[in-house]
């Protein structure tokens, strides 16, 4: 048999493996299959590659591009998942459990394109909230700003998810800008390197951008400087060694850490055997228990039970277990493959046997149980293992224990704080989750566990057909969680971006700002363009290119008109007396409404042009009513443009809508989209 020689990716160039290499066995038939590592990598050559050359070329895109090049890459990736399905077999996984990898890796990276684009702007600076107004005149403001931190990525990866747990960090990484050098777990970085040679072979991303380490990463984290971050998914205890580095201390190097914990699913009082939501728990339990053989960093290793329903929890739930098909993963029947490696499996089983110190094993034997295609004493097979600890409150190592595999302790709880007690003692978890269609039990719980934990899962009858998993991390969603979980955040949507940026307070004029964030702030110059803004193409249209309509008077005539015809015979706009005795008015005012009609009215450039549509209207605000007789005008300004397309793209307009003296009556962001 061949013995694929696994190659790392360094400042350009394929390295294969060499002195230090260690061989990688298959999870299924124990042989031999990959050797990796080289002593020789050169780890300062390849910070200097991605500092020198991968950086300054991602800085120079923009957001949007470098979403697109997020979506390219998922798609070279798309087109040749099959050779990555094949690949991973051998890290003992199923067909279902690839989906999770590969194509969940995939997804991930096709929402953070989509939300780079969406959410972010085309530009190389990202504006972090509102405005802040520092000064009573409005003369000195305050933005906060990220900018891509100027160093590497160093991302560390667990075994269990060879390509999701890369493209998970990766995508918001380059999506910030920043370049990254790959390091995954030995035992599946055959799965990753041929996921990065994909990446790589599609010409999508510049020099530097991705470099990759497989076998070990020597001394790299030694040479790490403020710049950098490291991103580290696995065990505590490698967390707690690589993050108490000295050198990673004493720079302040940001490390974001992933780790083991103890997750935890409650079953709630109201889910009694018969509801939905009692056999909703028990599906759930048993696809987290038994998906990639119960290696996932979010399986549910703890279950809180009511008293009453812990008998008929673990008697169905066996029920379900012994149906689960353990074997070789690419037969069509098998429903668990083998774990990693014989050293995870002999760490399980260490595992196992501590919690069996204060748990009874009420389901799955490890010396006695089929294995269908693969030879068990071979393989790193072992059988879903249920146990369940009668005394919950005394017990610790049922509340510290990671057996990371098919592994799960069931126990009671009398009420729900007392199940929120048990659920904590895990000391921070990246999820817990409630099988209840009580929201006052939600709520409950949310209230005395939320802060204990990175995400908190609810499930039951209406939303069960359409959820999404308690073990599934979203691309949406934070994943992480406090204390024993590591403490880390990542993703989240754009809040994943930011962990490789730097956030920074900006304080200067209108002008200053306007020019930094590339869209315009009141109080800013205002342009005057040579036509009308409505008959200039979205390419033609500077920040802060503006328009000051003629005024326009508001008569009572109007205002009636305007209520019989809409209907909106709100009595502070037809009872003078009912509307003085109102705190907020004179007496009889204008719509609201009105006024915004009549703003478009005196601004719009009716003839067919560039504008294609009015897609909405963000933050109005009404601060001054206009009575019958008042005139008001209207200011009309670019405020930021956002390319959607090849054809068009969204302006947002400032649109601030005064009395004849100048004081603001009404304040809104039009947004508009024009053509190229
Ligand atoms: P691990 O043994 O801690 O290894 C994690 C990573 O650290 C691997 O890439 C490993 O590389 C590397 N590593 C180990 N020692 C190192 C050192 N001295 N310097 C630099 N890198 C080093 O964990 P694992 O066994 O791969 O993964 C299982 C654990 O990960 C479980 O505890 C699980 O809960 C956790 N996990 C957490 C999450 C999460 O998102 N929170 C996700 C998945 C898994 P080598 O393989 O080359 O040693």
């Amino acid at each position: 048999m061949t013995i694929q020689q696994i190659n790392s990716f360094a400042a350009g160039e394929w390295i294969a493996p060499g002195a230090g290499a260690r061989n990688i066995a298959s999870a299924v038939t124990g042989d031999v299959i990959a050797s990796a590592g080289n002593n020789a990598l050169d780890v300062q050559g390849m910070l200097d590659y991605a500092r020198n050359v991968g950086g300054p070329a991602l800085r120079a895109l923009t957001f949007h591009d470098r979403a697109k090049m997020i979506k390219a890459l998922a798609l070279a990736i798309s087109k040749q998942k099959q050779a990555l399905y094949d690949l991973s077999f051998a890290t003992g996984a199923t067909q279902s459990d690839h989906m999770i990898d590969i194509d969940g890796g995939i997804g991930t990276m096709f929402v953070f394109a989509s939300k780079g684009r969406r959410e972010m702007p085309d530009a190389q600076i990202y504006l972090d909230g509102d405005l802040e107004q520092l000064s009573r005149h409005g003369t000195f403001m305050g933005q906060h700003i990220c900018t891509p931190l100027q160093g590497v990525a160093v991302h560390i990866n667990a075994f269990n998810f060879p390509v999701w747990g890369m493209l998970e960090k990766l995508a918001p990484t380059l999506l910030a800008g920043v370049p990254a050098i790959v390091k995954p777990a030995t035992n599946s970085c055959y799965v990753t390197e041929l996921a990065v040679k994909i990446m790589l072979d599609s010409g999508v991303l510049p020099a530097g951008a991705l470099q990759l380490v497989s076998g070990g990463i020597g001394d790299m984290l030694d040479h790490l400087t403020l710049q950098d971050v490291v991103s580290f998914t696995g065990s505590a205890q490698t967390a707690l060694a690589l993050r108490s580095a000295p050198h990673i201390l004493e720079n302040s190097i940001r490390f974001v850490a992933e780790q083991d914990s103890l997750n935890a699913s409650i079953l709630g009082p109201d889910a009694a055997p018969g509801t939905p939501e009692f056999d909703l728990f028990v599906k759930e339990v048993q696809r987290e228990m038994t998906t990639k053989a119960g290696q996932k960093c979010t399986a549910i290793r703890r279950m809180m039970v009511p008293e009453n329903h812990v008998d008929a929890v673990i008697k169905v739930l066996s029920a379900r277990l012994d149906k689960t098909q353990i074997g070789d993963p690419t037969l069509d029947t098998t429903r668990m493959g083998a774990l990693v490696s014989g050293g995870q499996k002999r760490d399980v089983l260490e595992k196992a046997a501590i919690l069996g110190q204060e748990a009874e094993r009420v389901y799955g034997d490890p010396e006695n149980f089929n294995v269908d295609g693969a030879d068990a004493n071979k393989g790193a097979f072992l059988p879903p293992m249920l146990f369940h600890c009668a005394n919950p409150d005394t017990a610790q190592r049922v509340h510290d224990t990671e057996a990371f595999g098919p592994v799960s302790t069931i126990m009671g709880y009398r009420d729900v704080d007392h199940a929120i007690e048990l659920v904590n003692k895990g000391q921070g978890s990246l999820v817990a989750s409630v099988i209840t269609h009580d929201p006052a039990v939600a709520r409950e719980v949310t209230i005395g566990a939320g802060a204990f934990h990175g995400r908190l899962y609810f499930n039951n009858r209406d939303s069960m057909k359409e959820s999404t998993g308690h073990g599934s991390p979203l691309p949406h969603m934070v994943h992480g969680g406090p204390g024993r979980a590591g403490g880390g955040e990542e993703m989240g949507g754009v809040r994943g971006v930011m962990h490789y940026m730097q956030r920074t307070a900006i304080q200067g004029s209108p002008d200053i700002l306007t020019a930094i964030g590339e869209q315009w702030v009141p109080g800013a110059a205002e342009i005057k363009g040579p036509s009308h803004p409505f008959t200039r193409k979205f390419g033609e249209l500077s920040i802060g290119e503006t328009l000051h309509t003629d005024p326009r008077i508001v008569t009572l005539e109007d205002i009636e008109t305007f209520a019989h015809f809409t209907g909106d015979t709100f009595y502070a706009h037809m009872d003078d007396a009912a509307a003085k005795r109102n705190p907020f008015f004179p007496g009889r005012v204008a719509h609201g409404y009105l006024l915004l009609s009549f703003a478009a009215g005196m601004f719009v450039e009716p003839n067919e042009g560039p504008v294609l549509a009015n897609t909405g209207l963000d933050n109005l605000r009404f601060m001054k009513p206009i009575e019958a007789g008042e005139s008001i005008k209207v200011r009309l300004t670019v405020k930021k443009k956002t390319p959607r397309n090849d054809e068009y793209g969204e302006v947002r307009w400032h649109v601030s809508l005064t009395d004849i003296e100048g004081e603001l009556a009404a304040e809104y962001e039009l947004l508009t989209m024009n053509s190229f």
